[in-house]
């Protein structure tokens, strides 16, 4: 199965991702995290991307569309991914659209975690993830069960994204609900189009999210 899960910047998506990902073997795929990894490792794509992100705008539909259509040839994608931050714009859209076809492949489903704007400074600005593997936490809504202590790992350190701070925050929502939010009526339009509670707590979006693709 090939899903999408739409939604806005701390809207959960990489949290069920994980746990989606656990539970049906699908993989992940994050552009933010790829274009993160790219920023690191000072790669032209990083160059490219760096401050446009800070300033929490979108990068160039090209750069992400060919990081995704290079990511989709990698045989662990063959049993499913989770488009996840990706795509944000109808331009985008269109070229998954393509880039799926020309390799004989669909999209099943795409899910909207809906999210109220006011509950999203919080998730953002209290989010961090262990340093050593990736595992996500927030400050007050989900933090290690051993203070200091990441659960999956045993890893003692963290980070924080350089993205995720309330001025930031404020722009990479505007740019959702100006460029993202378009592709609502686009998968709607393709019957594709279900949405999700992602107010409700974590394990109970999982809940929701397995009911809803096991139909
Ligand atoms: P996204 O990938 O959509 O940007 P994340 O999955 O990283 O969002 O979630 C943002 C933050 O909110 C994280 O710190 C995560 O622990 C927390 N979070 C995710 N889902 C929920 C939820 N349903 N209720 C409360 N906090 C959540
Ligand atoms: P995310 O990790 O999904 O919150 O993305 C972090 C940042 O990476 C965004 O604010 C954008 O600057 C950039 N980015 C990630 N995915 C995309 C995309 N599909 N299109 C354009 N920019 C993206």
């Amino acid at each position: 199965m090939n899903l999408i899960l739409l939604g806005p910047p701390g809207g959960g998506k990489g949290t069920q991702a994980k746990r989606l990902m656990d539970k049906f073997g699908m993989v992940q795929l994050s552009t933010g995290d790829m274009l993160r990894a790219a920023v690191a490792s000072g790669s032209e794509v990083g160059l490219k991307a760096k401050a446009v992100m800070e300033a929490g705008q979108l990068v160039t539909d090209e750069i992400v569309i060919g990081i995704i259509d290079q990511r989709l040839d990698n045989p662990d994608t063959k049993n499913g991914v989770i488009f996840d931050g990706f795509p944000r714009t109808v331009a985008q859209a269109q070229a998954l659209d393509k880039i799926l076809d020309a390799k004989g492949r669909k999209l099943d489903r795409v899910v909207e975690v809906r999210v109220p704007d006011q509950l999203l400074i919080d998730r953002v600005t209290g989010r961090y993830t262990c340093a050593k593997c990736g595992a996500g936490y927030h400050d007050t809504n989900q933090k290690p069960k051993k203070d200091g202590v990441c659960d999956s790992c045993g890893g003692t350190e963290f980070l924080r994204r350089a993205d995720d701070n309330a001025e930031t925050v404020t722009k990479r929502l505007s740019a959702y609900h100006e460029q993202t939010a378009p592709l609502l009526p686009y998968y709607e339009g393709k019957g594709l189009l279900k949405v999700i509670d992602g107010a409700q707590d974590i394990a109970k979006v999982t809940e929701e999210l397995i009911a809803l693709l096991g139909k």
